[in-house]
C-alpha cells in the first residue's frame, strides 16, 4: 500500500483464540488502518476514529478512521483526477477488463483471509462467508471484467435526409457507493464491479459495523494495478455517507441499506439531479401451496428466513402455508429451529452467528417482545440459543399468527424472526403477500407449473423464487419495486446504471 499511515496505536483481537484466525487475517485486523484516498493509506483529516466490535463478544476488534467532509472532498477529488489522469475511462477496454479480472484473482487468492475477516467483523459463519460471500465476490468481479469489451452504442436509424447518428456509452463519472453491513465484501463488489467496468471511479463507504473487508479490498485493488484514485475507500458512519451523497463532485449515488435512509438519499440526490440507484428493505412473502413438496418447502423456507441470521434484505420473513399443511410445516420448522447451532461466526460448528450489533440486538429482541404483546404465538426460539457472555445472539425465532395486523408482520426486522400464517385460497394469499409497502423478493412452492407462473406473475416483487430461495447470479437483474428500491443491480441493467448515452449527429449531406 502506498503512503505511510500516521495512525499510531493498534488495539485488538484480544478475545479470539489463536487457532480460529489465520495469521494473515489476524495481522490485517490487528494492523493500523487508514482510509484509501488516491492510492494512499491516510488517517482522517481531523484524526477521528471509531471502533468496530466483534458481535460474538462485543469486544473491540479494530479502530478505523471516521471520515469527515474533508476526507470525502479529498476522496472525490482523487476519484475525479483518476477519471482523467489515469485515463481509466478511456483506457483500452481490454486493459480495464484485465485489471478487474486481476482483482478477482486476488480476492480468490485471499479467500480464507477475507472470509475470516468477514466472520470476525460481522459475525457470520466462516464457512458460509467463504462459499457465499467471497466466492460470490469473485464471480461478480469476473462477470464485471467481461463487460468493458462489450459496451457498445447503436447506429440509429433516423429519418432525416443527409444526417447520420450514433450513440456512445460513456461512464457517468464519480460514483458514491454506500453499502450495508450484512454482506460487506459482496455488496462492495456488487457496487464497484459495474462502476469500474463502465469506466467510472468510486468512493466506497462500508457500513460502520463492518469496515474491514472493504479496506482489504482497497489494498487488493492497488495490488491488482488499478490506478490510484480509481477506488477510494472511506470508513465512517451515516454522516460520512451523507457527505458523499451531498458532494457536488459525485455524479451518481448507489446505495444499499434501509428504506428510511434510502428515501432521504433519493430526495437529496433527486434535488441535485444526480443519478441514483437504491436497494432497500424487504418483507418478503413466501407461499407454500397445497401441492408443494412439503419437505423441500420446509427446508427452503427455513433457509429463506434464517440464513445470515435473518440479516438479508431478501429474507423470507412472512410465511404463508396452506391450512392443510400449516401444523406440519410449523412443527417441522420449530424442530429445525430448536436444533440449529447458534454461536460465534468463527466457530466451524456454528449455523447461525450473532446479529451484527448491540443496536440490532435491541431492535430484534424488541420486535420479539412486541410480537408476544400483540398476541402472536411464540412457537420456537426467542432467546439467546444458550449463548452466554455479551455477544449479540438471537436464536431462530418462529411465531404463528392469524391477524395481518401485527407490527412484526409488517415491518422489516432484519433478524432471525419468522411469522407464519395459514391461508385458504390463492386469491387470499396473493392479496396478503402483496399487502406490504415492500417489493424486493417473494417465493412460491408448488409442483404445478401453471400455478408457479401464475403466482410468480401476480406477486409484486423484483424477484420471485419458485421452489427455492435466494438464487443470485451477477448476470441476473436484482432490485426491488415499491419501497424496496430504484433500479437494478447485476446484468446489463446493472451496468447501464453507470453509463450515460450520448447521441452524436453528423451531417453527411
Ligand atoms: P442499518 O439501519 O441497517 O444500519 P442504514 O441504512 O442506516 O442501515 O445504513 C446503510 C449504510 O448507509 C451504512 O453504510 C450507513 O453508514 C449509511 N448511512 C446511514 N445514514 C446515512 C445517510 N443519512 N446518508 C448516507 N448514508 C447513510
Amino acid at each position: 500500500m502506498h503512503g505511510a499511515s500516521r495512525i499510531k496505536e493498534v488495539v485488538i483481537i484480544n478475545s479470539i483464540p489463536p487457532d480460529l484466525l489465520s495469521e494473515p487475517a489476524r495481522a490485517f485486523a490487528g494492523r493500523s488502518h487508514g482510509l484509501l484516498i488516491g492510492g494512499a493509506s491516510v488517517p482522517a483529516a481531523d484524526g477521528r476514529k471509531f471502533t468496530t466490535p466483534d458481535p460474538s463478544t462485543a469486544r473491540p476488534i479494530a479502530e478505523v478512521p471516521l471520515s469527515g467532509p474533508e476526507d470525502v472532498d479529498r476522496a472525490v477529488r482523487a476519484a475525479h483526477a483518476a477519471l482523467k489522469k489515469s485515463a481509466w475511462a478511456t483506457m483500452p477496454p481490454a486493459e480495464r477488463g484485465r485489471l478487474i479480472g486481476r482483482l478477482a484473482d486476488l480476492v480468490e487468492a485471499n479467500a480464507d483471509e477475507l472470509a475470516e475477516l468477514e466472520s470476525l467483523d460481522g459475525g457470520k459463519p466462516v464457512k458460509l462467508a467463504k462459499i457465499v460471500d467471497v466466492t460470490g465476490a469473485v464471480g461478480a468481479l469476473r462477470y464485471a471484467a467481461g463487460w468493458p469489451t462489450k459496451i457498445i452504442g447503436d447506429v440509429v436509424p433516423q429519418s432525416i435526409p443527409g444526417a447520420f447518428s450514433y450513440t456512445r456509452k460513456e461512464p457517468v463519472g464519480v460514483c458514491g457507493q454506500i453499502i450495508p453491513w450484512n454482506f460487506p465484501l459482496l455488496m462492495a463488489v456488487w457496487k464497484i464491479g459495474p462502476a469500474l467496468a463502465a469506466g467510472c471511479t468510486s468512493v466506497l463507504k462500508p457500513a460502520e459495523q463492518t469496515p474491514l473487508t472493504a479496506l482489504r479490498l482497497g489494498e487488493l485493488a492497488l495490488e491488482a494495478g488499478l490506478p490510484e484514485g480509481v477506488l477510494n475507500v472511506l470508513t465512517g458512519d451515516g454522516s460520512t455517507g451523507a457527505a458523499i451523497v451531498d458532494h457536488d463532485g459525485v455524479d451518481k449515488v448507489a446505495f444499499t441499506g434501509s428504506t428510511e435512509v434510502g428515501r432521504g438519499i433519493a430526495g437529496r440526490a433527486g434535488h441535485a439531479l444526480k443519478r441514483v440507484t437504491l436497494e432497500l428493505g424487504g418483507k418478503s412473502a413466501n407461499i407454500i401451496m397445497p401441492d408443494a413438496d412439503i419437505a423441500a418447502a420446509t427446508k427452503g423456507s427455513f433457509q429463506a428466513i434464517y440464513y445470515n441470521t435473518g440479516q438479508a434484505c431478501i429474507a423470507g420473513s412472512r410465511l404463508f402455508v396452506h391450512r392443510d399443511h400449516f401444523d406440519d410445516v410449523v412443527g417441522a420448522l420449530a424442530e429445525r429451529a430448536s436444533t440449529a447451532r447458534v454461536g460465534p461466526g468463527l466457530d466451524p460448528k456454528t449455523q447461525l452467528g450473532p446479529v451484527v450489533s448491540a443496536e440490532q440486538y435491541k431492535r430484534v429482541t424488541g420486535y420479539i417482545e412486541q410480537g408476544k404483546a400483540e398476541g402472536a404465538e411464540l412457537v420456537a426460539g426467542g432467546g439467546r440459543g444458550g449463548q452466554e457472555g455479551n455477544g449479540w445472539f438471537v436464536e431462530p425465532t418462529l411465531f404463528t399468527a392469524t391477524s395481518d395486523d401485527l407490527t412484526m408482520a409488517r415491518e422489516e426486522i432484519f433478524g432471525p424472526v419468522l411469522v407464519a400464517q395459514p391461508y385458504e385460497d390463492l386469491g387470499e394469499v396473493t392479496r396478503k403477500a402483496n399487502a406490504t409497502e415492500y417489493g424486493l423478493a417473494a417465493g412460491v412452492w408448488t409442483r404445478d407449473v401453471a400455478t408457479a407462473h401464475k403466482v410468480a406473475h401476480q406477486l409484486e416483487a423484483g424477484a420471485v423464487y419458485v421452489n427455492g430461495w435466494g438464487r443470485m447470479d451477477p448476470a441476473a437483474p436484482f432490485g426491488g419495486v415499491k419501497a424496496s428500491g430504484l433500479g437494478r443491480e447485476h446484468g446489463r441493467e446493472g451496468l447501464e446504471a453507470y453509463l450515460e448515452t450520448k447521441t452524436i449527429w453528423i451531417d453527411v449531406a
